[in-house]
């Protein structure tokens, strides 16, 4: 019974006062090992672990959380989908996941309340109308449906807006996407999280992963967590703004910073706005939900933080912005406010792909407009990790690119994070 505790251990033991022999001091046990971790119970990472379990077969995977499913920026965003970016890799990658938005509902067997209500971007001078046209046109070339609006035209679609030709910023025309929308945030992850479960994937919330663990040659062999060490030869990371940790714990540096990023939620209105709307100049976007909240964003937070609340200048700027874009709006009240951890690369382009350590996959850079990317991401990035070489549609945000100056500049397709 004694065998192969040492005096020590034993006296421990006695002194302790514990009935059974601690854990540690047993035969190790092995340890719980899958052929694949996700680290982060997000869009990505259940849309990864799905798209592993129900395209490539490989269904012993674990979805680690450190919190809750949902609890990051995928429940707290403000739900826009649209696909208006310019340069082709971009527009190719960000259509193909509006066109998986429009099957995912049936694909998943669960409600996601896509919404294709359009998405109007107005201009109010004459170089933010010529950096639409450009982009329309660049739509025309990328295969995306972007239409210029002229002012009577924005003024049919969205009666509600400031038309007043002496406002501060007087609107003369837009930019309209038809196929643009909302998204219900945590049906997708919901959604996501049964089909996985039901293909045998294993959900582990209140998991935080804390060490990535390594061999003589640098690569994956498993991860420490606050649950216990867990063995596995390929780990993707889907942990969004705290993505430069994970980094940092296989020892590699992210080009990427980490910001607060609000949204607001007024009270409950009767319908009264029936399409997205956004003014870059302004610096403010909204929706309205389906139980009837203003759904509003912004610009994101000045100063790199991990605070998921937010700051006083920002809410203040977004929140004026929105009543001098829509004044009608003047008396609504606001009900809830957060922010959530986004990640920035300089070109405002994803990170996804292989790392410099081999058997960990990195999806991660989304800034404040991966809620869109989801479908797509699940399914780049659980090709990349079934292969382990890149899928083609997410090539050109390889980490590479920071390396060989080959950016993918797509600041001025957003303007504002959504
Ligand atoms: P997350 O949903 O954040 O999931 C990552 C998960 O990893 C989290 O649940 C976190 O708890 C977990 N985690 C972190 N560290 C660890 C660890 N060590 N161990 C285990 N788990 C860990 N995008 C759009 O396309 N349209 C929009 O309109 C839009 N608006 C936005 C508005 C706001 C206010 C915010 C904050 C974001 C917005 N976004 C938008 C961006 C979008 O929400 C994100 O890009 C997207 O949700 C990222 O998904 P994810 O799965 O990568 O990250």
């Amino acid at each position: 019974m004694t065998r192969g505790y040492s005096a020590f251990a034993l006296l421990r033991h006695a002194l302790s006062g514990h009935e059974h022999w601690p854990q540690a001091w047993r035969s190790p046990e092995p340890k719980p090992s899958y052929d694949v971790i996700i680290i982060g119970g997000g869009g990505h990472g259940l849309a990864t672990a799905y798209n592993l379990a129900r395209k490539h077969g490989i269904r012993n995977v674990a979805v680690l959380e450190k919190g809750w499913i949902g609890g990051g920026n995928t429940g707290r965003n403000t739900t826009i989908v649209r696909s208006d970016y310019y340069y082709p890799e971009s527009a190719a990658f960000f259509d193909r996941s509006v066109k998986l938005y429009e099957g995912l509902a049936r694909e998943l067997n669960f409600n996601i309340m896509f919404s294709q209500r359009g998405m109007l971007t107005v201009a109010h001078s004459r170089s933010e109308r010529d950096m639409q046209r450009r982009l329309v046109n660049a739509g025309a070339l990328n295969g995306v449906d972007l239409e210029m609006v002229t002012l009577d035209e924005a003024r049919a679609l969205c009666p509600i807006l400031n038309y007043a030709p002496d406002a501060r910023f007087p609107i003369i025309g837009g930019m309209l996407q038809r196929r643009a929308g909302t998204v219900r945030h945590d049906a997708v992850v919901w959604g996501y999280a049964r089909a996985a479960d039901q293909l045998g994937v294993d959900i582990i919330q209140n998991c935080a992963v804390t060490g990535i663990e390594r061999d003589a040659n640098g690569a994956v062999i498993g991860v420490e967590t606050t649950r216990g060490a867990i063995a596995t030869r390929k780990i993707g990371a889907a942990i969004a703004g705290h993505s430069t940790m994970i980094a940092d714990m296989a020892g590699f540096r992210l080009p990427l910073r980490s910001y607060g990023l609000q949204a607001y939620v007024s009270e409950p209105l009767k319908p009264a706005l029936d399409m997205v709307v956004a003014s870059n100049t302004l610096g403010v976007y909204l929706s309205q939900s389906d139980k009837g909240g203003l759904v509003i964003g912004g610009h994101a937070d000045a100063y790199a933080s991990y605070a998921q609340r937010g700051n006083l200048p920002v809410m203040e700027a977004v929140l004026s912005a929105l009543v001098e874009f829509i004044p009608s709006f003047g008396r609504v009240r606001l009900l809830r406010q957060w922010a959530g951890i986004v990640d920035y690369a300089h070109d405002s382009s994803p990170v996804i792909g292989l790392s410099p350590v081999p058997g960990l996959y990195l999806n991660c850079g989304w800034g404040g407009g991966g809620f869109k990317a989801i479908p797509a991401g699940g399914e780049c990035f659980a090709h990349t990790i079934a292969t382990g070489a890149p899928h083609k549609l997410i090539e050109a945000f390889s980490l590479g690119r920071f390396r060989d100056l080959r950016l993918v500049d797509e600041a001025a397709a957003a303007g504002i994070e959504h």
